[in-house]
């Protein structure tokens, strides 16, 4: 056979195959040449799943009279000029070829004025070739009809899915683009019912509230931009990336994402979008649901809806003729960004009943002793005995997930002081809501860990108490105490014998200074009473919490300012501020949006 010259017919035919799969696909260009003719409103009437026809029209720019034939030419675009523009793409289009190539597969009706002019033109083209034009009357912007796709290419006609699929698919790509433009006013219709629309309100929330209904819309988070939070703490390493460089990478991210509580079979309600153009990316999938981790059932996925924007020329988009996928050019791939700012909106914002169990989860994955089946070593002191008035109902973490993470170590953002409440309560304010601190739980947990850290940088330090203080035991006591000199030596005591069943307090824990000795010696001893079956290990841990326990400022006592400020400065600091060290919550956290949720106002 001789070598020929394809007509350009039939070479728009052959490129068709790669830019027109489908209905689905013609209705993604159009509504891509709608949105970058910057359309307030577009209206998409599909019949037979896109098979019989394919009707989109916009109120956009409309295309001029004398360029109309133009547009339906493979490579002819209005939206590059150089090869550098290239580098830098702003439109949803660029390549130039959809039109020419729907147009060479299919029926063709476009009516189209442009700004400015004074009527418009109706063209009609037959498998790419211009049977008809004429000046008409219409209202600027475009409307065009796609009808009998591939009707003279019965071989791709054949492959068609089922009319429900591509339904499924066009229902998708609608809300995918209604969610990325919110301002534009979207109404989709299959065969002559509307199955979508959306008000062009400017709201990404209304739009939701139109896919997902209001129940679901109601608990969505929305993301806050990244750079506006402070900047992370020490340790908030995810995968080996530096936060400090993704912080500053030119990255914003904003969205919504649904609270742990609703989920789904499949991982399709994870909804990306960069610089306003809807990407399928299992990396950044993949990210959001890592940011899940241990919060969701086995094999359920969550909702995400995250728009991503960042330098045009930062993300390469021509990659594929769909242009779904992206490439980030260099080492700026937003991974761990995407999956951190997830994990932070879920943790500053989630509901209280969340706010509970995520710290315990956290607390296993970073070890910290005491959970996991050992026994509970929380018991308070008998009731009454020093003071304390709250039931013993220490409630151990739910189980969490054995898998390990890569999500950051739970950090409190820094506080302002608000108040004190019902003397037991401090309220402070946060960035993003406010916290019900309890100050006993909060102080327990604080002493706790002091106390702890000194022990393990060898022995706690000690406060000397003038003239000592002496505290009467039983019989029994007196041998305990002999028997575990070395560990309350350890824990910062020093314990003297004083004659017959009496041992005189010459020091206590440094962190403990101030408060009453005797009661906390006598705490420790029924401690070690209870403890006698414990291993050397859960018998430090459950001394280190009695210690903990006892010295912590009573609930009914007022502070001052002076110690609130320090108690929350000393919270802010602790490896787990979230509970005390028996696993009951230091503060109840409301965020500004769940508030004004309860305010019904969002
Ligand atoms: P691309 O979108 O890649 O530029 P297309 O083949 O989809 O290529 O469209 C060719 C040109 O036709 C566009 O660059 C644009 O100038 C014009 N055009 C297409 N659809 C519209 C529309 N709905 N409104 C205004 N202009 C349009
Ligand atoms: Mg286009």
């Amino acid at each position: 056979m001789s070598i020929n010259i394809l007509s350009e017919q039939l070479a728009s035919q052959i490129a068709a195959g790669e830019v027109v799969e489908r209905p689905y696909s013609v209705v993604k260009e159009l509504l891509e040449n709608a949105i970058d003719a910057e359309a307030g409103a577009i209206n998409i009437d599909i019949r037979e799943g896109g098979r019989k026809s394919i009707q989109i029209a916009d109120d956009g720019c409309g295309i001029p009279a004398a360029e109309i034939e133009t547009a339906f030419l493979r490579h002819a675009t209005s939206k590059l000029q150089t090869v550098d523009d290239l580098a830098a793409i702003r439109t949803l289009g660029f390549r130039g070829e959809a039109l020419a190539a729907i147009a060479s597969v299919s029926q063709v009706t476009i009516i189209s004025r442009a700004q400015g002019d004074a009527s418009g033109t109706r063209l009609t083209l037959e498998a790419g070739v211009k049977n008809g034009r004429e000046t008409v009357g219409a209202p600027q912007g475009t409307v065009i009809a796609v009808e009998n796709l591939f009707y003279n290419t019965p071989a791709r006609l054949k492959f068609l899915k089922s009319q429900r699929t591509e339904k499924r698919l066009i229902d998708e790509l609608v809300t995918r683009y209604a969610l990325a433009y919110p301002h534009i006013r979207f109404r989709l219709t299959h065969n002559g019912r509307i199955t979508f629309q959306s008000n062009g309100s400017g709201h990404v929330l209304d739009v939701l509230v139109e896919i997902y209904g209001p129940e679901i819309a109601r608990q969505l988070l929305e993301i806050r931009d990244w750079r506006t939070r402070p900047e992370p703490a020490e340790g908030l390493e995810i995968e080996g990336e530096s936060p400090i460089t993704d912080h500053r990478l030119p990255i914003t991210i904003s969205g919504f994402i649904g609270p742990p509580s609703v989920h789904f079979a499949r991982r399709d309600q994870i909804v990306l979008f960069v610089n306003g153009r809807w990407i399928k990316d299992g990396r950044l999938t993949y990210a959001v649901i890592q940011a899940y981790h241990t919060l969701l059932p086995q094999n359920r996925y969550p909702l995400g809806i995250l728009f991503l924007e960042l330098p045009p020329e930062d993300v390469d988009v021509n990659v594929h003729p769909t242009k779904t996928e992206v490439r980030f050019r260099g080492d700026k791939a937003p991974f761990g960004l995407v999956q951190r700012t997830v994990r932070e909106t879920l943790v500053q914002d989630a509901p209280l009943s969340q706010m509970r169990t995520w710290p315990a989860g956290s607390q296993m994955e970073t070890g910290a002793p005491g959970w996991g089946g050992e026994p509970d070593f929380a018991s308070p002191p008998p009731q009454g005995e020093l003071g304390l008035d709250w039931p013993d109902t220490a409630v151990p973490p739910p189980p969490g997930n054995d898998a390990k993470t890569a999500v950051p170590e739970s950090q409190l953002p820094i506080m302002r002081l608000v108040g004190q409440v019902g003397g037991r309560y401090i309220i402070t304010e946060g960035p993003d809501g406010l916290f019900l601190i309890d100050q006993h739980a909060a102080h327990y947990r604080v002493l706790y860990e002091q106390l702890q850290a000194q022990m393990a940088a060898g022995e706690a330090e000690r406060h000397l108490l003038e003239g000592g203080t002496a505290v009467s035991l039983t019989a029994d006591q007196s041998a305990l105490l002999d028997q575990h000199q070395a560990q309350l030596t350890a824990l910062g005591f020093t314990l003297e014998p004083f004659g017959p069943n009496t041992v005189m307090v010459r020091a206590v824990p440094v962190v403990t200074a101030g408060c009453d000795a005797a009661g906390l010696v006598t705490a420790v001893m029924l401690a070690l009473e209870r403890g006698r079956r414990l291993s050397p290990d859960e018998l430090v841990e459950s001394l280190l919490r009695t210690v903990g326990d006892t010295a912590a400022v009573a609930p009914d006592h007022s502070l001052t300012s002076d110690e609130m400020e320090r108690l929350i400065h000393h919270l802010e600091q602790c490896r787990d501020p979230f509970t005390d060290p028996a696993g009951r919550p230091t503060f109840i956290y409301l965020s500004v949006a769940q508030l004004a949720r309860e305010f019904g106002q969002i």
